[in-house]
């Protein structure tokens, strides 16, 4: 389906009085005429509006319009993108399964795998990913589920999708991979033959720092068996309002992200020439080390990107950040706002190589503004002393 349609009224069927923005169902419950309606929406909750934990109108055509983006029969809004990551992963997982996860992925999806599901008695084998091979000779009898971050937000390493995902349809093996970077709009691992594809939708879905919110897309046996187990027993139930701000969100999420990616490309054309900077980590940076992969598997790039700073002490990172005046201290990304966010403030352990690391977030602002306000803070970052 073509994007428009998605984005202009697909899903949008079915209110009163046509409405252009799509109303915000703000109840609890639905009623029913009759005894036989309320039995019926009792025993098949996933199917019918009984109580907007599970279904509600104004969640639904959120639902349906990024499942179309994601090329998925079916979708479900979580109150935050790792419970998202949560529901999608334990729903596939007992006692005593195995589970090979990337490395990389997102702070708190490492956290749920190598902290928590232990309690459950869950395996898991934490792999570089950058080549198949490290998945495929790390699969054991008990493997249930490869879990997968494309580009991994921090340092960039990508997956080969089609790959993994064509040995585990052979084992029988879920795959879930966490698509928040590319966004729907610029890679779809679904049509690579991934099964679950899950998003932090406060990022770009929502695109204006302003909501938290998670998806999980895939097939509809799937998903209504996700819905049927961690999404209604642990209930992380999104409100209908952050429903409603992400539509509004959602109408210019391409024209948005076209600008981010045109941004960031322009920042790291600067970046190269920057000699304070010793790497840069970005997927369609002609220099990355899977950059030829990149372009197979995605259709373009959003404006998450790390550097690698040369520095000899730890207060000059600190200088260069205190610096940036348009770039914020936060964490998080995706909205219209540039952000910096060093690794070294992640912990104390002074100049180690990763908290070299600064990661930045090129938002919607002019780029010369950008461009301007890094070149200033690597200057004050070299005056104090490089
Ligand atoms: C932010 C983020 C998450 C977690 O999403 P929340 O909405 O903050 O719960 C998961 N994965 C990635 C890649 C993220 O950037």
């Amino acid at each position: 389906m073509d994007i428009t349609k998605i984005l202009h009224s697909f899903g949008e069927n079915g209110f009163s009085y046509s409405p252009v923005s799509i109303p915000i169902y703000e109840t609890s419950i639905f009623s029913f005429e009759s005894f036989e309606q309320f039995q019926e929406s009792l025993l098949s909750e996933f199917d019918s509006h009984l109580y907007t934990r599970g279904k509600n109108p104004t969640v639904e055509v959120l639902e349906k319009k990024i499942a179309a983006l994601e090329k998925a029969e079916s979708a479900k809004l979580f109150s935050s993108g790792i419970a998202a990551v949560s529901a999608a992963t334990m729903a596939f997982l007992k006692s005593g399964d195995h589970v090979v996860c990337v490395k990389d992925a997102y702070g708190w999806t490492n956290r749920l795998f190598s902290q928590y599901l232990n309690r459950f008695g869950v395996e898991v084998t934490f792999v570089d990913g950058k080549n198949p091979d490290d998945f495929i000779k790390s699969t054991k009898s008990n493997t249930k589920l490869f879990f997968l971050e494309s580009p991994t937000t921090f340092t960039f390493q990508l997956q080969d999708l089609s790959a993994i995902a064509e040995f585990a349809k052979d084992k029988n093996i879920k795959t879930v991979i966490d698509n928040t970077w590319a966004t729907p709009l610029f890679q779809n691992p679904i049509e690579l033959g991934i099964d679950i594809v899950v998003h932090s939708a406060s990022k770009y879905i929502g695109g204006h720092s302003d909501v938290v919110a998670g998806i999980v897309a895939g097939n509809e046996r799937d998903i209504r068996y996700i819905f049927n187990t961690e999404f209604m027993n642990i209930g992380a139930a999104p409100g209908p309002f952050e429903a409603w701000l992400l539509l509004r969100g959602l109408r210019t999420i391409h024209l948005r992200m076209q600008k981010h990616m045109e941004n960031t490309l322009k920042i790291v054309d600067f970046l190269k020439t920057v000699k304070e900077v010793e790497d840069i980590y970005y997927p369609l940076y002609e220099n990355h080390p899977q950059y030829e992969l990149a372009k197979k598997q995605m259709r373009g790039g959003s404006g998450l990107l790390s550097i690698k700073l040369r520095v000899d002490s730890i207060e000059k990172i600190i200088k260069f950040t205190n610096a940036l005046k348009i770039f914020r201290k936060a964490v998080s990304w995706g909205g219209y706002e540039s952000l910096v966010m060093p690794y070294a403030a992640t912990n104390r352990e002074g100049l180690t190589e990763k908290n070299k690391i600064v990661r930045l977030h090129i938002g919607l602002e002019n780029s010369e503004i950008l461009i301007e306000d890094l070149q200033q803070a690597f200057f004050a970052m070299k005056k104090s002393g490089f």
